[in-house]
């Protein structure tokens, strides 16, 4: 009982943030560590519209960032901009940032400048331009990194509100001052949680690189002109992950190529790994079989190696992953085929939670273990897996009956949320109703039509399938219990359980509809009973 107390409580405290190499190797009895030998950056950055960036670990996907056009981050740009005019009325003044664009800046965000127009003032954009109206800019400059934001002519420092830990947030504050300087002030970011002191300075210095850069541009450069862009989706994601080990980025745009190839060496820490510029006809994810990848990711069944499987099944307050012997039958005895499947499950469960950037809480049904020892294991297993995930995951025990809870940092929206929407047919309940359940409301229905009036014949709309079932099935008989010739007309756009009754009165008169439709709105198929 100690030790896994002590086990748990390793588990809540704050998780370092390094490399795997850095991590000591844990005295376990199982198969395979969690070491990753070779990691690539594939970056499908060919279409304007949309940008990809898939991380690869030993030859297989594990995490894809997606960044579409109309969610480009522009906030953040920094101008060297030209005063056009002042308002005092509404204490604002409006700014040239180039290209005929004019910016809205109220003058509290003016540091306490007295602005005169013609004046050059170096601005950052906090709201890009919507349709009717331009971008908000403001004078007070800051530079996000991976751990810190710079705030240029600053001099505080600062912590994320969002660490709560007393005790970590002393020790950040202390680095913070540390690292501020003379002319700059450092917010040391919600990322910072758990990162070592060198980790933090070498993103300062970064930082502080690149604002000594801009300021260089603006000694240089006549306003009104852009100074700073952020870097997109791909430097993004080249800034939180170049802190690991990369060895290969592959790019498939020029322009994206040749900022990678500028940018490297300000990001990169250690050895610099090699780009490629991918050139060929086959499309870059494709080539790479990441595609295949992506598509199942968004599968419900995961297969293992052993043949044992994992369902993984979202609800809205958490994500719950179910674990199956399947076609796993062991080589041994129940008990460690079992936890066999249990420990290589345990591999997957990580793996998926990161490709699936799945946060939040999940609860994994193991398969049942009755004896102490093999949950230990597990447990112990679960814990290495979860070592290298950058989103801290914090395991919870496991239970007598199997369940694991866990809980991991909701960080950026799942695979799922970013690539697909619910269902048009069922409601994105994956369920729609039973052939029998829709015939028999449609027979009440009839029934209720029926009792009103006394008419000969009518005219049903439904979905092809329903129609056709109904037809099989129910319709003779449908005809002689209400008394009258039932047509079923068969609507290909129809949702699976509409229906609508189309026409009713003498059969004469309906037979001429039915003539009609079937020359004017083919390929509408009417059905009908031998009889007619
Ligand atoms: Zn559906």
């Amino acid at each position: 009982m100690t030790s896994r107390r002590s086990r748990r409580k390793k588990t809540t405290a704050p998780r370092p943030e390094v490399s795997p190499e850095e991590h000591k190797p844990l005295e376990h009895t199982g198969t395979d560590a969690a070491e990753i030998q070779s990691r690539k950056i594939i970056a499908n950055c060919l279409e304007p519209e949309e940008t990809r960036v898939a991380i690869i670990e030993d030859g297989r996907l594990s995490e894809l960032y997606v960044e579409r056009m109309w969610e480009r981050q522009k906030a953040g740009e920094i101008y060297k901009a030209r005063v056009e005019s002042v308002l005092p009325g509404i204490h604002a003044a409006f700014v040239n940032l180039g290209d005929g664009r004019n910016a809205f800046l109220y003058l509290n965000d003016a540091g306490g400048l007295d602005l005169q127009p013609n004046q050059e003032i170096l601005v950052q954009v906090t709201k890009t331009a919507r349709k009717n109206k331009g971008a908000r800019v403001t004078s007070r400059i800051s530079l996000p990194g991976r751990y810190a934001v710079l705030v240029p002519h600053g001099r505080e420092s600062g912590v994320s509100k969002r660490i709560t830990d007393d005790h970590e947030r002393k020790r950040l504050k202390g680095i913070a001052r540390k690292l501020r300087g003379e002319d700059y002030g450092i917010i040391l970011r919600t990322a910072s949680e758990g990162a070592d002191e060198e980790a933090l300075a070498h993103d300062v210095e970064t930082l502080l690189a690149l604002w000594r850069d801009i300021e260089h541009h603006e000694k240089i450069q006549s306003a009104p002109c852009l100074l700073y862009r952020d870097l997109g989706l791909l430097g993004r994601v080249l800034r939180d992950e170049l802190t690991r080990s990369v060895c290969e980025i592959i790019v498939d745009g020029e322009e994206e190529y040749a900022n990678v190839t500028g940018c490297l060496s300000a990001l990169c820490p250690g050895p610099l790994p090699e780009v490629t510029l991918y050139r060929g006809t086959n499309p870059l994810f494709e080539f790479y079989g990441i595609e295949k990848e992506i598509d199942a990711a968004l599968e419900r069944k995961v297969w293992l190696p052993s043949g044992a499987y994992l369902v993984i099944d979202y609800t809205e307050a958490l994500t719950v992953i179910d674990v199956n012997t399947g076609k796993f039958v062991g080589k041994t005895d129940l008990r460690h085929t079992v936890l066999d499947t249990n420990l290589e499950a345990a591999g997957e469960i990580a793996r998926q939670l990161r490709l699936r950037a799945i946060g939040g809480i999940v609860v994994i049904d193991f398969i049942d273990m009755d004896h102490s020892e093999d949950r230990e294991k597990l447990l112990e297993r679960l814990e290495e897996v979860f070592l290298t995930d950058r989103y801290r995951a914090r395991v919870f025990g496991v239970s007598r009956l199997g369940l694991v809870e866990i809980t991991r940092k909701r960080a950026r929206p799942d695979i799922r949320t970013t690539l697909t929407r619910s269902c048009p047919f069922c409601g994105g309940t994956g369920m729609v109703y039973r052939e029998d359940t829709i015939s028999m409301t449609i027979k009440r229905f009839l029934r209720k039509v029926s009792g009103a009036n006394k008419s000969e014949a009518l005219l049903l709309e439904t979905n092809p399938v329903v129609a056709s079932y109904i037809r099989e099935t129910y319709l003779s008989l449908w005809e002689e219990e209400l008394g009258r010739r039932i047509f079923l007309a068969a609507v290909p756009d129809f949702p699976w359980s509409k229906y609508r009754l189309d026409a009713q009165g003498e059969l004469g008169q309906i037979e001429r509809r039915i003539e009609q439709i079937e020359k004017w709105e083919a390929p509408l198929v009417v059905y009908r009973t031998a009889s007619s």
